[in-house]
């Protein structure tokens, strides 16, 4: 099986139009000032490489750095972490942080009798929790696309809560549509026994950016 690192993941689904973080690799400590000093802060560092698929989990995201010297520091603890647990990464992913906002998971999944299926619902570090995700048969249209968001228990945290202003739906519908629309990366794995998964796209009122990708099982 072929490991795809974060950044591949995030080189590809561009060509789909979907928006990802500004970033760069670096394959070790040394390295990730000289990256950072290409990128706006607050930055985010995070290790990548075959053993590191649920990251935070492993410590091997860092979020808030708020200088390249904060981010090269980070990287440093968690080669050390990550050695204490016998895993060495590959490198390091320095990217941009994206504004705090609603986070969603957009994914497929092959049904075995009726092919790939589209996945969206609520994100983020709470997914298993919430549970809150519909699907349906790709390639789906704009408008399943606007009525999976509707179906979502969780639908008005789009439409801003609590002082928040309402997200980018659009900008969401968008990135659903990269993923399962005609053409979509959905449509491109067929019938290939790939998971992929955006977890989380960072929804706002600005946009809708996917800050983390994952394709296994190629
Ligand atoms: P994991 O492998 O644990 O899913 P993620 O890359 O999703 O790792 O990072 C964990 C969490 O950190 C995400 O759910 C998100 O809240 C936050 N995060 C990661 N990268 C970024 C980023 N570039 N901008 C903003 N938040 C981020
Ligand atoms: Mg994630």
């Amino acid at each position: 099986m072929r490991f795809l690192a974060e950044h591949e993941v995030k080189a590809w689904i561009r060509g789909f139009g979907i928006a990802v973080p500004r970033a760069g690799t670096a394959p070790d400590p040394r390295a990730v000032e000289p990256v950072a000093s290409a990128l706006t802060p607050p930055l985010v560092v995070k290790a990548y490489g075959p053993g590191l698929v649920h990251k935070s989990e492993a410590g091997a995201v860092r979020l808030d750095l708020a200088t390249g010297a904060a981010a090269a520091e980070a990287a440093r603890e968690m080669l050390e972490t990550l050695a204490g647990h016998g895993i060495t990464p590959d490198g390091f992913l320095v990217e941009e942080q994206a504004e705090a906002g609603v986070e969603m998971i957009v994914g497929t999944v092959l049904d075995p009798a009726f092919g790939p299926v589209l996945l969206a619902g609520l994100g983020g570090v709470w997914t298993e929790v919430l549970r809150d995700t519909v699907l349906r048969l790709c390639p789906v249209t704009e408008a399943d696309a606007r009525s999976m968001l509707r179906e979502l228990r969780g639908a008005a945290l789009l439409d801003g809560s609590r002082g928040r202003p309402p997200v980018d739906r659009d900008a969401l519908v968008r990135v659903l549509l990269a993923v399962g629309g005609p053409g979509g990366v959905a449509e491109r794995l067929g019938e290939a026994p790939a998971e992929f998964e955006l977890n989380p796209v960072v929804c706002g009122p600005g946009g809708a950016i996917a800050v983390d990708a994952r394709l296994t099982g190629l």
